[in-house]
Parts: structure tokens; sequence; C-alpha cells
């Protein structure tokens, strides 16, 4: 699956994308990363790619001419390596969603996670500044996401969280499969039970009995029982 960054910093997330599972994922081909210089693509001189704002207001709007033409260049390199790449079986699909992050588009999800790892690419587009000239939203992207309740200065960790939370549901990713078949989020309000590791007391915080008592049968109760109702704050919950 590749994922396509348009971005005004195309470095800001490199060190994040080196390390770890997200870093294993590219080296084994699982995943492309590519960030795409917005100021690439700018017909502007000073490789401007924001102005003010018609009406007035505070701050810049990232312009809608860059973003276009950036958006139409990666669209013929996804065409290019489809066709140099041809799926092994079946039609030649090469599926490709255009998300444009704002933080006033619709709340990104588990469920959102699972719909976008079923595309081959994703184009993710990073608004800087006031934002991004809305003419994006209404013909380029597909759609606007937004991944919380709040305003960040830039759409490059909105980017980071979709390629991190879609890319580990791929298949091969995640060393052991097993373990994001029963995570928090999975079904409507699921949510994973307490886990414990060695020792089994530190500072006098007990490892809860059941759980090393080998009884599956008590251990799926207990975990069940704590999923829904987690131990809380200077209690154990040891039964
Ligand atoms: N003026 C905008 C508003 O009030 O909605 C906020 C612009 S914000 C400073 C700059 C960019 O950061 C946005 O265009 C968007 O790409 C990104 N951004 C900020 N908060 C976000 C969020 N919660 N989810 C997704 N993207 C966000």
């Amino acid at each position: 699956m590749q994922f396509h960054i348009v971005t005004i910093f195309p470095r800001i997330l490199d060190s994040y994308l080196k390390e770890s599972i997200i870093g294993r994922a590219q080296k084994s081909g699982a995943i492309e990363v590519l960030a795409h210089n917005l100021r690439d693509y700018t017909t502007d001189k000073h490789e401007k790619v924001d102005d003010t704002p018609y009406g007035g207001g505070a701050g810049m709007v990232l312009q809608v001419q860059p973003i276009y033409a950036c958006v139409e260049k990666i669209k013929k390199l996804i065409a290019k390596n489809e066709k140099d790449n041809p799926p092994k079986a079946g039609p030649p699909r090469a599926e490709t969603r255009i998300i444009l992050f704002s933080a006033k588009g619709k709340k990104y999800t588990q469920r959102s996670a699972e719909r976008l790892s079923k595309y081959d690419n994703l184009i993710l587009i990073c608004g800087r500044y006031e934002g991004v000239d809305e003419r994006v939203a209404q013909h380029i992207a597909d759609e606007e996401i937004s991944i919380g309740d709040y305003v960040l200065t830039g759409g490059e960790l909105p980017a980071m969280i979709i390629i991190d939370s879609v890319m580990r549901l791929l298949p091969g990713v995640l060393g052991n499969e097993e373990s994001a078949k029963h995570e928090s989020h999975k079904n409507k309000n699921y949510k994973e039970h307490p886990q414990y590791s060695k020792p089994p007391i530190f500072n006098d915080w007990q490892v809860p009995e059941v759980l090393m008592s080998g009884n599956h049968g008590e251990i799926k109760k207990w975990r069940s029982f704590t999923s829904r109702t987690p131990p809380r704050r200077g209690h154990t919950n040891n039964k």
C-alpha cells in the first residue's frame, strides 16, 4: 500500500517513519510512504504556496493551485506504478482515496482505519496556517478527516496517525496477527482487558492472583469483567 503525503514540511516525519514497526513495514515492502513537497508544485517564482483569505481575516491560506498540481502528479505516479507492477491476479486496480485533513472534518475512528486499509493508495493532504482553500475539499479531496476535536498546527501528525493505524491492519505488518484481532475499538464500545507482566509484586502493587492461577475459565471471566470495569487507581481489583 502506498501513502502519499502532501506537505510543506516533507522531512518533519522522517525519524518516526524510520523506527519500529512502521520502519520494518517499509523495508519489507508492505507499505511505501512518499512525502511530496508542495513548494515543488507552485508556479510562484518565490515558491509561495499560501496567500491571504478573501473576505479578510487573520492568517494565510494554502492555495489550491499547488495542491491540484501535486495531486495530479501523484495520480500519474500511481498509474505508472500500477502499469509497471500489475497485480499478479485479477484485473488492474489502483484504488486511491484522497484525504484532506481538517479540524472540521469527519471524526477518525478505528472503523475509518479499517475502511481505508482496503485502498491501494492514500493521498494525504496536510493543511497549515489558517487552513486550505475550500476548493480542495470541494473538487480534489474525496473526504475531510479530523483526528479529534482540537486544533493542531498542521496535518502532518494526523497523516502519521492514519498511516500508523492503517498499516498495522495490513497482512504481515504486525508480527503477531492475533494481537490485532482482540484490540480496543475492534467492535463498538469494546475495550481490551488490563494487561500485567513480571514481576508479580512491585512496590506492594500486586498482579491479580487470578491471572497467575492457570485457571483459563476464571481468567476469561476476569478479563471480560475488567474490560468493562477496569481496576480504579489505587485498587488492585484482585478478584
Ligand atoms: N482555521 C482552522 C479551523 O479553525 O478549523 C484550523 C487550521 S489548523 C491551524 C491548520 C491545519 O492543521 C488544518 O488545515 C488541518 O490540515 C490541520 N489540522 C488541525 N487540526 C486538525 C485536526 N483536529 N484533525 C485533522 N487535521 C487538523
